[in-house]
């Protein structure tokens, strides 16, 4: 198994995931175009998609997937909450695979076990994925004001981890976002700062870590070198084994052994 993302932050989010001949797409908020260009930097093509699998219904990440499923008609799982919440390019979809996302039963989409994670954010239904192979496991985790124990326990042991660090409290205080944006980002439905992305990495078990991905960073409110430092530290690593996402660039693949 195999990632990527071909973005990553609140102007746009497309993270891959493949194993086999399975390539899922999580969350699209890039333009037809975009998503061609970044398929075509990793070596691959748009109609070896075989899914998309989206998270919420907020347009960096929900905003080009009409776009690429139609052109390729592909499925699209979502949760019911977020298909209620969602747009009408997104709502008329031929291939819409809606779950909910209190059934355990993970999804199964070709050699992949998905298992949508709830998380608290402000949206209706929104969910995180961890993917299994059956040998690794990959958790996502971007999106969310605080932990939970049901976020804990779905993400503690995997074998690679692409974690959101949004922000770092100063930088977002003393920034130029209005109060009330600073208060939502804050918030406990909001995004997770550097320091709760850590917290989190001191509750998961840790010892099968091969790739710890910083994800969905700020350009406004946080540094990359904030995020390593911060995340590093809870592991106990040089803050150099610790990748970034970047918005415009993503990152290339990482694959687990
Ligand atoms: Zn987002
Ligand atoms: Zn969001």
């Amino acid at each position: 198994m195999r990632f990527a993302a071909l973005a990553s932050g609140s102007e746009g989010n497309a993270l891959l995931v493949q194993h086999g001949s399975t390539l899922l797409m999580m969350d699209c908020g890039l333009s037809l175009r975009e998503v061609k260009r970044g398929l075509h930097r990793l070596g691959l093509e748009p109609a070896q998609l075989s899914a998309i699998l989206v998270t919420h219904e907020h347009g960096d990440h929900i905003g080009g997937v009409p776009a690429l499923a139609s052109a390729f008609n592909l499925p699209v799982f979502t949760s019911h909450g977020t298909l209620s919440s969602a747009q009408a390019p997104f709502a008329r979809l031929p291939r819409l695979m809606p779950f909910d996302s209190h059934d355990p039963t993970p999804l199964v989409i070709g050699d992949l076990e998905i298992c949508p994670i709830r998380v608290p954010h402000d949206t209706r239904e929104p969910v995180q994925y961890r993917f299994d192979n059956g040998q690794h496991r990959l958790g996502v985790l971007t999106d969310l004001g605080s932990l939970t124990p049901h976020v804990v326990h779905c993400l503690t042991g995997v074998d690679a981890l692409v974690l959101e660090c949004n922000y770092e409290p100063d930088l977002l205080a003393r920034g130029r976002y209005p109060a009330r944006l600073q208060q939502r980002i804050r918030g406990p439905l909001g995004h997770l700062a550097n320091q709760q992305a850590a917290e989190l990495l001191t509750q998961l078990d840790c010892s099968r870590l091969q790739h710890l991905l910083a994800a969905h960073l700020s350009n406004e409110n946080n540094r990359p070198e904030l995020a390593q430092q911060a995340l590093a530290a809870a592991l106990g690593c040089t803050p150099g084994w610790i990748g970034v996402a970047r918005q415009r660039t993503g990152c290339d693949w990482r694959e687990l052994h």
